[in-house]
């Protein structure tokens, strides 16, 4: 591919917002090229032309999207996915029966339940605990079993840090692999492998690629080990990687993604202290509130933004939480996140009937759109 050469000096948000320089080698175009052959013609010695052979195994857009995620999130190696489940899926492939794993108790619910099944099914043990409380991290980790840590921060719904160095200290005395959920608190303003995270996981369909036109899912490691060997194989058998024209999006998507987090996460927390005081408004949980029990370490490790995530619990009941959803003209009634739309939902009825979160939270998506329009479509719904 045509690459001009970008100083290692040059700062991350340059290098996205210019796509690593990967220019469009005949045309000489400044966006990526989009190939979609799914097979590469074999040059006259019957070896891969350029690098690629069957693109289950990988291709040159995929590939250039999995370079610019790299650079984000300062990795070792990057490899994306068609979901970010698929990226969990995949991963945890490399567990085997008798394995223990922790994760976090308080999680995106897919991904706990999805824990659940698969755990149950394959016989490996699996411990949920409150991350926040180090001594319990420390109590259930068990020496020679214990292979994986799960943890997401902040964490759906409640948005609760957790603290990546502290946990991560425990996880490197021991042969396991410390694994963060960074999508509500991505690259551009944590960076979990800094922190001594083994893997950052991502749903690139949320903050990277922004623009909900396409799912994803990241994995980024900080050493090309037997565990992330182990994930290459698993990946290329089963097929999950990203197709191309999801990874293209994506590379459009990463152009913006320090302005977009940037303004979500001013928008997001203007709007949060404007809940504050809203009578109908029992509860705003927002990582950059005083307020929110986890505040200090979201100070610490979030440097660039508080992100556009944040949930309120409603006084009164189930009614009055619908009437709120239903009566928004701004906000778009709608599950997902991190997109230039924002978003609205009753998240105890988007998880379903087996949900542990509260009967009145709302989680709230910030895009893009004016400040104000969102304050005042807010205000008008909550006093419908
Ligand atoms: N992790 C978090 C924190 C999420 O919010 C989601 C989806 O909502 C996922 C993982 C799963 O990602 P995907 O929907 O791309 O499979």
């Amino acid at each position: 591919m045509n690459r001009r050469k970008v100083s290692k000096t040059t700062c991350v948000e340059t290098k996205l917002a210019q796509s690593l320089h990967f220019f469009d080698k005949k045309s000489g175009g400044i966006i990526p090229s989009l190939d979609l052959s799914t097979t590469f013609k074999r040059n006259n010695q019957y070896e891969a032309f350029d690098k690629f052979i069957y693109s289950r195994e990988g291709n040159q857009t995929t590939s250039e999207a999995e370079k610019i995620v790299q650079c984000l999130d300062g990795s070792e190696d990057a490899l994306l996915f068609s979901s970010g489940m698929s990226a969990l899926t995949t991963l945890l492939d490399t567990l085997q029966t008798g394995n223990h794993i922790i994760i976090q108790n308080s999680i995106y619910y897919a991904i706990a339940n999805y824990f659940d099944e698969i755990c149950s099914r394959r016989g490996i043990e699996l411990s949920k605990v409150c991350v926040t409380d180090l001594y319990q991290v420390d109590k259930y980790i068990k020496s020679g079993k214990t292979k994986l840590i799960w943890i997401e921060t902040p964490s759906n719904p409640y948005w609760i840090n957790v603290d990546i160095s502290k946990i991560s200290e425990i996880s490197s005395t021991f042969d396991c692999k410390l694994i963060v959920d960074a999508t509500c608190s991505p690259g551009c303003t944590t960076q979990p492998l800094t922190l001594g995270a083994d893997i950052c996981f991502q749903s690139t369909t949320k903050y990277l690629n922004g623009h909900s036109d396409a799912l994803g899912g990241a994995l980024s490691t900080n050493k090309k080990d037997e565990f992330w060997k182990k994930i290459i194989i698993s990946r290329n058998y089963n097929g999950s990687v990203m197709n191309p024209l999801n990874a293209w999006l994506l590379i459009r998507g990463l152009k913006t993604l320090f302005i977009r987090f940037k303004k979500s996460s001013e928008s997001a927390m203007k709007l949060a202290k404007h809940l504050t005081c809203n009578s109908n408004v029992k509860k705003v949980l927002y990582p950059g509130l005083k307020s929110h029990p986890t505040f200090t370490i979201a100070e610490k490790q979030m440097r660039n933004g508080y992100g556009g995530m944040l949930s309120i619990l409603l006084h009164g009941d189930v009614r009055k939480v619908q009437s709120v959803v239903k009566n928004t003209k701004v906000f778009i009634p709608a599950t997902s996140l991190g997109s230039v739309e924002s978003l609205i939902e009753h998240r105890k009825v988007v998880e379903g009937p087996d949900s542990t979160v509260d009967d009145t939270l709302i989680r709230l998506s910030i895009g893009l759109e004016d400040i104000d329009d969102l304050i005042l479509d807010l205000d008008q719904a909550l006093y419908c």
